[in-house]
């Protein structure tokens, strides 16, 4: 029996407070509070039980503090924006409480993608006694459970990994971006990087593409190598991979779209002055694109996000490849939402119910990979997203 309080009610914050409220053993009491308070009441007139909402802006940690020394929640759940991670990350400090999200922390002038400022707070939570679980969604989140449970359970030794995430569903809008336009412009826009022989090597952004088949009639897709963040902490958590990729599909008009949003200079990060107006480019074109929240209804097909590891067992090669499906018109039915929004809001859940469970809490701060994977993996069967395992006899990319 626990009370969360979780932050954000975007496409995966409505996600999360459905599938906490399916839950009422574990999530005894949910407090869903944002900054526009009205769609939190959205997402609570959609459920079969009630629950609290609260108004908070989540860039104040005093007001943050306030609300959660009101409210006594044993845990946050934090799916807001990675603007606000240190400072939420703080209020929990102040207030006594663990700390959960789905994206690392990013400041608003630069797209860095880093773990540094949120591994920096380890000492903190270590001596409040409190854990601090980051990127608890599918990738990073499920991709690390993924990574480590077949370090764990198939091989004396990993030495490739290959995340591949292809979303093959269809929004029919021309332009659109399934979670929140501005984070993922700035993560798409990004320099690539990738982990080779011990270092990161940068090359530039959607510069390698490879063709990729889906297991059961998911279908083949394009997909381009770029830099997720889950590779800078598994890189450091699995020390014998020699070498980490991350892959995502796109289709041909979103990368139009975005190309020539890029060379007039609508993605841009850094404010422009218009009729006397300070204006950031990426966050007036948010404001032109569809709601990822509203694309549910309209989103059809299927999403693959998995794990394709090479290395060693009992001295022979070997290649695994762990994998979930799940269905954008499966997700609208359960909670209303598209498959990437769910897909980031049932990991969300359980690594929460992992820590108010007692299975992952221990004081610090916490890639999800540094648990042990088999209750995660078990959970993700039970709640929405299962997953198979199967061996490949080969798995080239370049070819
Ligand atoms: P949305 O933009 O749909 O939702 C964000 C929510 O946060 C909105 O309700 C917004 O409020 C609220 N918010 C923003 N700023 C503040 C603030 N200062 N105070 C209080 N509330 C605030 O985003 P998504 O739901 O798509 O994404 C949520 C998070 O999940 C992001 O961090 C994203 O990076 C992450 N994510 C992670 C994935 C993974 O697999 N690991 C995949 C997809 C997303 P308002 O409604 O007023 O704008």
């Amino acid at each position: 029996m626990s009370k969360v309080v979780i932050i954000g009610a975007g496409g995966v914050g409505g996600v999360v407070t459905h599938k906490c409220a399916q839950l009422p053993e574990v999530f005894s009491e949910i407090v869903l509070a944002s900054r526009t308070e009205e769609k939190c009441k959205a997402i609570a007139a959609q459920l079969d039980r009630p629950i609290k909402t609260a108004q908070v802006d989540a860039d104040d940690v005093a007001a943050l503090t306030t609300l959660l020394e009101q409210e006594k929640p044993d845990l946050v759940i934090n799916v807001a924006l990675p603007y606000q991670d240190l400072t939420i990350m703080d209020a929990c400090l102040a207030a006594g409480v663990d700390y959960l999200d789905t994206a690392n922390y990013e400041p608003l002038d630069t797209a860095k993608f880093e773990y540094k400022w949120q591994w920096a707070y380890q000492e903190k939570f270590q001596q409040a006694g409190l854990t601090a679980l980051l990127g608890s969604g599918f990738d990073p989140g499920a991709t690390n459970v993924f990574t480590s449970w077949i370090a764990k359970h198939h091989f004396d030794e990993i030495h490739e990994l290959d995340i591949i995430d292809v979303n093959g569903g269809d929004h029919g809008y021309p332009f659109a971006t399934n979670f929140n336009p501005e984070i993922n412009i700035r993560e798409v826009t990004a320099e690539c990087r990738h982990w080779e022989n011990g270092e990161f090597v940068t090359t530039p952004a959607m510069s390698k593409k490879a063709s990729f088949t889906c297991p059961e009639q998911v279908g083949s897709y394009n997909i381009y190598r770029m830099y997720h963040e889950e590779l800078e902490s598994l890189v450091k958590h699995f020390p014998t991979l020699k070498r980490a990729q991350f892959w995502m599909s796109f289709g041909d008009s979103y990368l139009k779209h975005l190309e020539v949003l890029g060379n007039v200079g609508m993605t841009g990060i850094e404010a422009v002055e218009f009729q006397g107006q300070q204006i950031v480019p990426i966050q007036f074109l948010k404001t032109l694109l569809p709601d990822p929240s509203t694309l549910g209804p309209r989103t059809k097909g299927k999403t693959c996000i998995g794990c394709v590891i090479k290395g060693i067992k009992d001295g022979k090669e070997k290649i695994v490849y762990v994998y979930n499906i799940k269905d954008h018109q499966d997700c609208y039915k359960e909670v209303q939402s598209q498959a990437i929004s769910y897909t980031t809001g049932v990991p969300a859940m359980i690594g929460a119910k992992m820590i108010l469970e007692g299975k992952w809490k221990q004081p610090g701060v916490w890639n999800i990979e540094q648990f042990d994977p088999d209750p995660f993996m078990e959970d993700m069967n039970k709640y929405g997203l299962p997953w198979q395992v199967v061996e490949l006899d080969q798995f080239d990319l370049d070819k």
